[in-house]
């Protein structure tokens, strides 16, 4: 009688949601969340947290729609053919829910997301389809302090995982000899992209995308409910035989992912307004004269050719490049690579500024002093990246609808 009453009083577009007895709407509402990888899993798991009622949504995918992506994905039409999935998701997503604010990065996840995405958020759900990326999201995860909830599927077999930072086991942890050995394929002995990935090759079905996809957005609405999940642990269904199981993983005492940074610190200015000068004084005023700035990862500062001796810069992140540009265009010669991981005071690289780096926007540099450390993060890009989420502040009031 009560319940009737109540619905009668409170029908919107989330009543009967709110009929489950430990549902808060506005938990889901204030949620941010960033959603890493539009393809199979990635539309199942847009589409889920727009039918809940995520409003504040950040969605990462470098890729364009092709053909073969239709019969996997609900949020595309034959129309969006040859449009960046990332901003055909974002669309799809405001049109089932028109009061969400969702901005769409084009971006591959390990090369083009700062470290800054990844620490706006509250909780990451990634539907990727290789073991880089998910390595990087795990390792990012960690130093900012962030759940993710990871997906992957084959044929109509997948598993769910969910990681909490500083609670190990972790997605590093799981790894054994085999991944080790398929991640280091990947790159050659300098350091370059040595095969295309095979990102979107693999067999799989709209139907077991939905299942898995269904059962990690679950796993978030339950985690920011305070509810029990399946940290460190993988739900693994088996479509064959309808069989399903929950496999619990060990922590390996060596894993390098176990690392969360102690202070992050948001400068007002953006990365064409720093330069590496600036940064290096600001870093040496908080941690005093022996103070040098780390990059969140190891950049290829410049090619040098062997044979005719001719030096190009580059400033591309280490992997980014394709193994063909590391060729000397005068003789054909494999150039050696420069490589720059941090800055230390180095005249000629004073006035670079941190966006002449070929670092992603809202990327941390580290202001290392010994053992004391401080990332910096220049948040006048926020808007770039962001867009009207800078706006939003997770502690807004969310819009009914
Ligand atoms: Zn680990
Ligand atoms: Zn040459």
């Amino acid at each position: 009688m009560t319940r009737i009453l109540k619905r009668e009083l409170d029908e919107d577009r989330f009543s009967r949601l709110r009929l489950i007895s430990w549902w808060d709407q506005e938990k889901i509402a204030k949620c941010r969340l960033l959603v890493i990888g539009a393809g199979a899993l990635g539309n199942e798991i847009l589409k889920n947290a727009a039918l809940l009622g995520f409003t504040q949504v950040v969605v990462v995918d470098l890729d364009r729609i092709e053909e073969s992506n239709l019969s996997r994905a609900v949020l595309y039409r034959a129309e969006d053919l040859g449009t960046f999935k990332a901003e055909s998701a974002a669309r799809a997503y405001r049109s089932l829910a028109p009061n969400a604010c969702v901005q769409p990065v084009v971006a591959n996840v390990v090369y083009g997301c700062g470290l800054g995405l990844f620490e706006w958020s509250d909780v990451i759900l990634a539907g990727l389809d290789n073991r880089e990326a998910r390595l990087w999201i795990n390792r990012s995860a960690w130093k900012v302090n962030r759940p993710w909830i990871d997906g992957a599927i084959e044929g109509i077999s997948g598993v769910a995982r969910v990681f909490l930072p500083g609670k190990p086991p972790c997605y590093e942890c799981t790894l054994g000899k085999v991944d080790w050995a398929l991640l280091e394929k990947r790159m050659s002995c300098n350091l370059l992209t040595l095969e295309p990935t095979v990102e979107g090759k693999i067999p799989t079905t709209p139907t077991i995308s939905s299942i898995i996809a269904g059962v990690q957005v679950q796993e978030a609405v339950k985690l920011i409910h305070g509810l029990p999940t399946l940290a460190s642990k993988g739900y693994v269904f088996e479509g064959m035989n309808h069989t399903s199981y929950v496999v619990e993983y060990t922590e390996n005492s060596d894993c390098m992912s176990h690392y969360t940074l102690p202070q992050i610190i948001h400068l007002d200015e953006s990365s064409d307004e720093l330069t590496l000068g600036t940064l290096l004084d600001r870093a040496r005023q908080e941690l005093g004269p022996r103070a040098v700035i780390e990059f969140s990862r190891d950049v290829v500062q410049k090619f040098k050719c062997p044979a005719c001796g001719a030096e190009e810069e580059v400033y591309q992140p280490v992997g980014s490049i394709p193994f063909e540009q590391a060729k000397c265009s005068a003789d054909g010669q494999l150039r050696a690579v420069i490589l720059l991981h941090m800055f230390s005071g180095e005249p000629e690289l004073r006035d670079r500024p941190l966006s002449g780096l070929g670092l992603p926007l809202l990327d941390a540099f580290i202001a290392r002093a010994g053992e004391q450390e401080i990332a910096f993060i220049p948040y006048g890009d926020a808007p770039r990246v962001l867009g009207a989420l800078v706006a939003q502040p997770a502690d807004s009031t969310p819009v009914k609808s």
